[in-house]
């Protein structure tokens, strides 16, 4: 699965990582990839990580 980051629209909820540890935030909680600054990431399919995507209430995830 593809995700994309937007940050422009993360409120800093701080819901996404609750769901999957492929999230983290920046010391502005701004959402980031644990690893990588990368705004693009091709991860392994998970129910977890869709999870957190579709329960982002801005839409700052997308599953490409
Ligand atoms: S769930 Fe969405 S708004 Fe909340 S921290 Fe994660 S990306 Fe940002």
């Amino acid at each position: 699965m593809k995700v994309s980051l937007i940050p422009e629209k993360c409120i800093a909820c701080g819901l996404c990582q609750t769901y999957s540890a492929v999230f983290d935030y920046h010391d502005d909680g701004i959402v980031k990839f644990a690893d990588s600054d990368d705004l693009v990431k091709v991860l392994p399919d998970s129910p977890d990580t869709l999870l957190a995507v579709k329960s982002c209430p801005t839409k700052a995830l997308v599953l490409d």
